[in-house]
């Protein structure tokens, strides 16, 4: 190998611009709930096609909000793809209800509607799909299913910001999508997030949600009352956060524009290579690529993509796992019963994942860079 170098998997840019937007927030005299909030909230839901967005301090945050706008009950059941961040089951574990895995496409890793639609019972209320490393669902099989059964169909499109399906935009696929803007995600608030809509009743109970079940209607009114109309929680976003997010969503369609760029990059050399594949494309997908997944083939891939894996971090490679499936975690296991074999196409998946270094700021010499440490890697553990 030629010099060694450090590349993260993910890295966040911040300019001059951020910078500004930010000091100017905090010398603004808001600091908490201000106009920059409302500001953000109505950009976002432009670029997601929607009328309504209820900005939040995290992804999970919004992710809890939904589910308490669906109204999900203890008992509930909804559906959730094994394929994600625990976070895309665990809203549903906050509301005392069950998250059910409906195992995912072979190619896409995606959740599959013809598991979806097995998985349904009489207690089932939603569908919670996520757009696993930044390529829509099969949103219109979906909406087929959650109209056929009266269902709520949730969007986590923290990996598909600026993407779309058929040419709608993410946000207006389901009926709630949800954002992140955790540094690693397409775009940052430090930590923060976001739901967004076109039903303004969904928009109601997310803003009161938010901020502890308090009803702002009144204290309008009266200037000193309010009053507390359920249990709800202190999810606020800062001002100043959401100055930054203007700012950083300014640059969103040029990052996710080079994103394509490097996966166009990659899909052209790992294609060629033996012994792995990148996922397969979603039909009518525009993708925002906010990882980029190989998946390695052949047998005892488990104990051949750790090797791997050691190699390229051993060689600079910020490389990652993305998921471990989340019904295998412990938690899941001792609370909700699940167990191997649940999902055998997400299990055996996992076992071949490596998330590459996916970032706006990568070079193409860094991206030619991984090519070269990846086949390095291969070639060392198929000698051994
Ligand atoms: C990041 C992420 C979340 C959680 O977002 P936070 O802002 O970290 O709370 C949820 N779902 C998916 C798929 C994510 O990638």
């Amino acid at each position: 190998m030629g010099t060694s170098k450090n590349i993260p998997y993910g890295r966040q840019s911040i300019d001059e611009q951020d910078l500004k937007a930010v000091t100017d927030a905090l010398t603004s005299g808001w600091l908490t709930t201000g106009p920059k909030v409302a500001e953000f909230e109505q950009a976002v839901a432009e670029i997601s096609g929607v009328a309504h967005g209820v900005a939040v301090n995290s992804g999970t945050a919004a992710l809890h909000a939904a589910m308490y706008a669906f109204d999900v009950k203890e008992g509930d059941e909804v559906i959730v793809p094994p394929m994600t961040f625990a976070a895309s089951a665990n809203c549903v574990a906050y509301m005392k209800a069950i998250p059910v895995f409906a195992d995912v496409d072979p190619k896409t890793l995606l959740i599959d509607p013809a598991e979806v639609e097995k998985k349904i019972t009489p207690k089932t209320k939603g569908i919670i799909a996520v757009d696993y490393t930044g390529q829509p669902c099969d949103y219109e099989a979906l909406r087929k299913i959650a109209d056929k059964h009266g269902l709520f169909l949730a969007a986590d499109g923290c990996h598909s910001i600026g993407g779309s399906l058929n040419a709608k935009p993410v946000g207006s696929l389901a009926d709630i999508t949800l954002y992140s803007f955790h540094p690693v995600k397409h775009m940052t608030t430090g930590e923060g997030g976001m739901a967004v809509t076109d039903n303004a009743e969904y928009e109601k109970r997310m803003r009161i949600f938010r901020n502890h079940g308090i009803t702002a209607d009144f204290r309008q009114r009266d200037g000193w009352f309010y009053e507390m109309q359920d249990l709800g929680f202190n999810y606020r976003i800062t001002d100043f956060q959401c100055a930054l997010g203007l700012s950083q969503l300014s640059r969103l369609s040029e990052w996710i524009e080079r994103r394509r760029e490097i996966a166009k990059m990659y899909d052209a050399e790992f294609t060629a290579i033996k012994g792995l594949s990148p996922l397969g494309k979603q039909d009518g997908a525009e993708h925002a690529y906010h990882l980029y997944v190989i998946n390695l083939e052949g047998e005892k891939r488990s104990e051949k993509r750790k090797q791997v894996f050691d190699y390229l971090r051993q060689h600079g490679l910020g490389v990652q796992v993305h998921y471990i499936p989340v019904h295998l975690h412990p938690y899941y296991k001792d609370n909700f019963s699940t167990h191997e074999g649940m999902c055998p196409i997400a299990e055996e998946a996992y076992d071949g994942l490596i998330s590459l270094p996916m970032f706006p700021l990568m070079e193409d010499e860094d991206v030619h860079h991984v090519v070269k440490t990846v086949r390095a890697a291969l070639a060392e553990v198929s000698g051994k």
